[in-house]
C-alpha cells in the first residue's frame, strides 16, 4: 500500500480513495467497506446469491455447522458509538452464524478515549486483538480514519462502516439491494421512490449511489422542501445519467413506482441544533404512507423502510400479510447480506457456494 498523508488522502475524491480501501491484487474489490460506491454490479449480484446460499444452508443442522466452521478462527469487534438496534444485532448474528467470536464496545466512554487517547491509537489497540472492526460513529469520517490507521500500521484488518454520521450506511444499502432484488426479481428498469428525510438520511444516500450499477433506473425523491436530497448525490446521478425527479407528493407517485422506500424525519439533528419541537414536516401527512396507498401500488412492487420508523407508515400495515409490505423481511435480510459480505471479505465464499444445501 502506497503511503499517503491523511490530509492528502482526504483531499482525494471518493472515487480516487477506493484503491486504498480495496483488497490488494484485485480489481478494487472492497476490503474496508466505507462507501457504497465501492460495490460493482458483479459484486452485488454475487453477494445476493451468496446471501441466498447462506440462508438455505442455515436451514439444516449440517449446513449450520458448516457455516459456523468457516470463520471459526476469526474474531470481530463491533464498535458502536451511536445508537443502533438492527445493524448491531444483525452484524452480531451474521458473525456468529459464520462462527466468529465477537466482542463489542457500545459506550466509548468506557474505553481509553475518555482519557484523551486518540481514535487512531484506540483503533490500533483494538486491532491487536481482533480480525475485523465493524464501526458506527456520529462523525462521518471516523470509520475512514480507522481504515486509514489500519493501512498505515500495516494491520490488514478490515473496517466495515455500520453507519457514518449523516453520510453513508453501505451495508444497509447492500441489504436494501438484496431486498429489492428478491421482491422485484430485478432492479434494472425499475422506478424507485425514496421518501422522507433525504437530507439527513444516510441510507437513501448510500442506496442512491448503488443505482449506478443498474440499467435504466428512475428515482422519485419525495421530501419536504428543507429536507431534499443533497446536491452531491444529485450531481452524482447527473454524471451517471440516472434520471430522478423531486416532488412533495407521495400520493401522486405510489401508483407509478415499483418500490417505495420510506424514511423517518430525523428530528434528532434539529434537536442537536437547538430546535425545541418537531418541525411540522414530521407530522406532514404528505410524507406518510397511508394504508390505502397499497391498493394503488403495482401488483409486483414493494414497500421498504430501513427502520426505525415513527409515524410515517400507517401502523396497520405492520400486520399486513400483503407480500408487498417487506420492511420486516428487509430487516431480517440484513443478517444474511452482512454474513455474505463477511464471507466474501475473508474469502470463504467459494467454500460456501460449493457446498450442498440439501
Ligand atoms: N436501521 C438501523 C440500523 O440498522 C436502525 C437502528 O439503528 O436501530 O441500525
Ligand atoms: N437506521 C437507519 C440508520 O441508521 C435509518 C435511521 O436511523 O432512520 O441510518
Amino acid at each position: 500500500m502506497k503511503r499517503i498523508s491523511w490530509e492528502e488522502y482526504t483531499n482525494l475524491r471518493v472515487s480516487d480513495r477506493i484503491p486504498y480501501l480495496s483488497k490488494p491484487n484485485t480489481d478494487n474489490e472492497p476490503f474496508h467497506v466505507l462507501y457504497s460506491q465501492q460495490f460493482t454490479r458483479e459484486m452485488l449480484d454475487h453477494l445476493c446469491a451468496l446471501a441466498d446460499k447462506i440462508r438455505a444452508l442455515h436451514k439444516t443442522e449440517r449446513g449450520g455447522d458448516l457455516l459456523r466452521s468457516t470463520l471459526r478462527n476469526k474474531n470481530a469487534l463491533n464498535l458502536f458509538a451511536q445508537p443502533s438496534t438492527r445493524t448491531f444485532m444483525s452484524f452480531l448474528m451474521a458473525e456468529q452464524k459464520l462462527g466468529m467470536e465477537v466482542v463489542d464496545i457500545r459506550d466509548v466512554s468506557t474505553s481509553s478515549q475518555a482519557k484523551g487517547e486518540s481514535l487512531q491509537n484506540s483503533i490500533r489497540t483494538f486491532s491487536s486483538y481482533v480480525d475485523a472492526i465493524i464501526m458506527r460513529h456520529p462523525d462521518a469520517g471516523a470509520a475512514e480514519l480507522a481504515a486509514y490507521e489500519m493501512n498505515m500500521a500495516d494491520r490488514r484488518i478490515p473496517v466495515l462502516n455500520g453507519g457514518s454520521g449523516r453520510d453513508q450506511h453501505p451495508t444497509q444499502a447492500l441489504l436494501d439491494i438484496y431486498t429489492l432484488t428478491k421482491s422485484l426479481g430485478e432492479i434494472d428498469g425499475k422506478k424507485i421512490a425514496m421518501v422522507g428525510d433525504l437530507l439527513r438520511g444516510r441510507t437513501v444516500r448510500s442506496l442512491s449511489y448503488l443505482m449506478k450499477n443498474y440499467e435504466d433506473v428512475e428515482l422519485y425523491y419525495v421530501a419536504p422542501e428543507r429536507l431534499r436530497m443533497a446536491d452531491d448525490v444529485k450531481d452524482f446521478l447527473k454524471r451517471s445519467h440516472i434520471r430522478y425527479t423531486e416532488s412533495e407528493n407521495l400520493e401522486a407517485v405510489v401508483s407509478i413506482v415499483d418500490a417505495v422506500y420510506m424514511t423517518r424525519i430525523q428530528w434528532e439533528w434539529d434537536r442537536a441544533a437547538g430546535a425545541k419541537s418537531p418541525d411540522a414536516g414530521e407530522y406532514d401527512p404528505r410524507f406518510v404512507f397511508r394504508k390505502e396507498y397499497l391498493d394503488r401500488m403495482k401488483k409486483r412492487s414493494c414497500l421498504l423502510h430501513p427502520l426505525p420508523k415513527i409515524n410515517e407508515i400507517d401502523p396497520e400495515l405492520d400486520y399486513s400479510d400483503d407480500p408487498r409490505v417487506v420492511y420486516w423481511r428487509q430487516e431480517r435480510n440484513g443478517m444474511w447480506a452482512r454474513a455474505a459480505l463477511l464471507a466474501r471479505i475473508f474469502d470463504v465464499d467459494r467454500t460456501i457456494m460449493d457446498s450442498d444445501d440439501d
